[in-house]
């Protein structure tokens, strides 16, 4: 079998698979590298997010929120669930079988592209060559006119806190407990921490976490991130902010941890902990020694503003690079990089990629903070509207947060929106398509809206923004 491609891909993760499938549309003869097991020992494609991230965090997050609403949210609807229980076993067989399902979807996807698929370690050479290290030990030498590199990225660990994988854990322990722990530590209330912490404390763990900054979610719109906290902190999450770990010891199956809250150290004991301090990119041995590709101090490929390495025909995407590390990023750029080996235009705006939490409430927003909009000294306004006086949300029972839209003071463009609440990690994308189509708040307070539905949250508040919304007062 030709070892020769038009182009060689290094990742096969959301950036990697959708540079690879895009790339053999267009009439590429293509070839995609993953060095991943599944959980069954077997290869496993679709990267961090279809094996440990996105998907299996989001099917325990849905089933979690089963098991919360049916003790909190049943009654108010006349409907008893007296001694619910929790199979845990069950559950995390559910999330399996669904992780399952798609990274042999993509398995399908690629043999129906005709993507050539290699299983193993794959090393860039110079000269657009790659070497794949296989899992029988076997090594295979690729060549591609053009290569990409979509590594992706691994957990941060804390040199005081080494992942042990039973007592310390970062996601992909904390995706796979036996049984709910009783104490459940968390260091780092970001993305993953509160997702996760959110999973655990629903079914019953007493979770604490540990943040070392003293602001909640500081990349938040302010407002946003305080109804958050205090909806977390209703449901019992305990979040300390201004906590700096120094020590985490294992003794007799327990972690002891030390943190310092700005005033003196503390001790706090659980049965698990689970790290989520960041992520970095997953660049070690990827490079041999003359390709020429470099790396800046974080470790991430450098890349301009179309991923190019700055060596011709070398390409990296996604997590690996600058920039969010959320899947559908790296989506639009293994996409984008497709098209530009193609000799179509490649664009990624990186001015509306939505940000999503999917906790309760869930968190999503696009586009500028007010935070960044008076640092940069731009003049706006703002219309905010609470899902309290949204009829679908009380009659879903779900009365908490709101949506505020920011436009600029004079064009009245839509420069972001910010959400909390039931459902916003859809409702997202009006302001998404807003501000791509480079609409303004009139444009989306003249948009007709299903009553009742959700999206009416961001019909008032676009309203509010003029001081005309009707379901409040202005
Ligand atoms: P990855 O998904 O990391 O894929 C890289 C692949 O390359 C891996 O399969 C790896 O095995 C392989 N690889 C690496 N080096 C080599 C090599 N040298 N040779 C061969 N193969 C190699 N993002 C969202 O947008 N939404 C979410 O809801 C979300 N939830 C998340 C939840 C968790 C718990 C975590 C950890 C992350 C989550 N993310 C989420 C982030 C998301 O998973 C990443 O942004 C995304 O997976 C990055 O895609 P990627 O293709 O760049 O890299
Ligand atoms: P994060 O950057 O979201 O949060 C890490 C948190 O840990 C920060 O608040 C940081 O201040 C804190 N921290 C860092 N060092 C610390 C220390 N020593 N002690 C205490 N706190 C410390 O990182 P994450 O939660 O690990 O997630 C990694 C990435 O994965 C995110 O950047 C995100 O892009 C992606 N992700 C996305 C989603 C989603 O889109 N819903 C879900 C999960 C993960």
């Amino acid at each position: 079998m030709s070892t020769e491609f038009d182009v060689v891909v290094i990742g096969a993760g959301p950036a990697g698979y959708h540079a690879a499938i895009r790339a053999a549309q267009l009439g590429l003869k293509t070839a995609c590298i993953d060095a991943a097991l599944g959980k069954d020992g077997q290869p496993a494609l679709g990267g961090t997010c279809l094996r440990v991230g996105c998907i299996p965090s989001k099917a325990l997050l849905d089933s979690s929120r089963q098991f919360w609403n049916m003790q909190h949210l049943f009654g108010e609807h006349g409907i008893s669930a007296d001694n619910a229980k929790i199979d845990v076993g069950t559950m995390v067989g559910r999330k399996d079988k669904i992780v399952k399902q798609f990274t042999g979807g993509i398995t399908a996807l690629f043999k129906a592209n005709k993507i050539s698929p290699y299983y193993g370690f794959g090393q860039l050479q110079p000269g657009k060559r790659v070497s794949v290290k296989q899992h029988d030990g076997s090594v295979v030498e690729l060549t591609g006119k053009h290569i990409v590199i979509a590594a992706g990225s691994d957990s941060i660990e804390l040199p005081f806190a080494k992942f042990d994988g039973k007592h310390i854990v970062d996601n992909v322990g904390a995706l796979d407990f036996t049984a709910v722990p009783k104490r459940l530590g968390v260091i780092g209330a970001g993305v993953i921490g509160l997702e996760l912490g959110s999973v655990w404390k629903r079914l019953g763990a007493e979770v604490t976490i540990l943040e070392a900054l003293p602001d909640f979610l500081g990349a938040t719109d302010a407002e946003v991130a305080r109804t958050a906290l205090k909806e977390f902190k209703k449901q019992g999450l305990d979040i300390k902010l201004g906590a700096k770990v120094s020590k985490a010891e294992i003794k007799n199956g327990e972690v002891q941890l030390t943190y310092n809250d700005g005033k003196a150290d503390q001790s706090l004991v659980v049965d698990k902990l689970l790290v989520a301090v960041g992520r970095k990119a997953a660049s070690k041995g990827l490079l041999a020694e003359g390709t020429g590709v470099k790396l800046n101090g974080r470790g991430q490929i450098e890349v301009d503003d179309q991923c190019r390495t700055g060596v011709d025909g070398i390409w990296a995407v996604g997590d690996c690079v600058r920039g969010p590390m959320l899947a559908h990023k790296g989506f639009e750029e293994g996409i984008a990089v497709a098209e530009l080996i193609a000799g179509l235009p490649g664009h990624v705006n990186f001015d509306t990629i939505p940000w999503v939490i999917y906790t309760e409430p869930e968190i999503a927003w696009v586009g500028k903070t007010e935070q960044q909009l008076k640092a940069e000294g731009v003049e706006y306004k703002t219309g905010s509207f609470p899902f309290a006086a949204v009829g679908r949300a009380v009659a879903m029972g779900e009365p908490a947060g709101f949506v505020k839209v920011i436009a600029h003071a004079e064009t009245d463009r839509v420069l972001g929106m910010h959400l909390v609440g039931v459902g916003v990690s859809e409702l997202v994308h009006e302001g998404v398509l807003t501000m791509e189509f480079h609409g303004s708040a009139e444009d989306l307070a003249r948009i007709c809206h299903a009553h009742p539905t959700l999206s009416e949250a961001i019909h008032d508040a676009a309203m509010a923004v003029d001081k005309r919304a009707i379901h409040k007062v202005n």
